[in-house]
Parts: C-alpha cells; sequence; structure tokens
C-alpha cells in the first residue's frame, strides 16, 4: 500500500493528507484561489476546506507565513467564496 504523504492545514496545523486539505495558490499576478486541479503553478499552501480554518489562518498571520506577504483582503474574500461553495 502506497503511503500517502501528509500536508499540514495553514491555519490548525493537523497533519491531513492532499485530498482532505485545499491547496491555495499564489499566482504570479499576485493573485490567490484554490488550486482544485492540483496542477497550478506558484507558491502554495495547505488549508482545511471550511471557513473556520480560513478565519483562522488570517487571525495567526499564516498567510504571511506560507506566502510572505499579507493578503489583501479582497484576495481573502475571494478564498471565502470559493471555499463557501465546497464546503457546503
Ligand atoms: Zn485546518
Amino acid at each position: 500500500m502506497k503511503v500517502e504523504p501528509l500536508r499540514s492545514c495553514i491555519a490548525c496545523n493537523e497533519k491531513k493528507t492532499k485530498k482532505e486539505l485545499l491547496r491555495i495558490v499564489r499566482e504570479e499576478d499576485g493573485s490567490y484561489s484554490l488550486d482544485l486541479s492540483g496542477r497550478k503553478n506558484g507558491r502554495g499552501a495547505y488549508i482545511c476546506p471550511k471557513l473556520s480554518c480560513l478565519e483562522k489562518a488570517e487571525k495567526r498571520k499564516a498567510f504571511f507565513r506560507a506566502f510572505k506577504e499579507n493578503i489583501s483582503e479582497e484576495s481573502l474574500a475571494k478564498l471565502r467564496e470559493e471555499i463557501r461553495e465546497i464546503a457546503e
């Protein structure tokens, strides 16, 4: 049996397989989006597919740690929408 590599959520630090987490990518133009195909280029970070972890990530400055920059309110709102669609 193949052992799945684990990734940890940038908000709660729980270790899970890639399938159980969402990959957030910072694209070259500086925008953030969810990488649902797993093939987007850019710096990525993993997060649980729930809004509570997104809020936690924001509060804990997890985006700054993962991407070395503060995420804009606009990008955050976009991610919130994308996660909300998946989480429902
Ligand atoms: Zn989490």
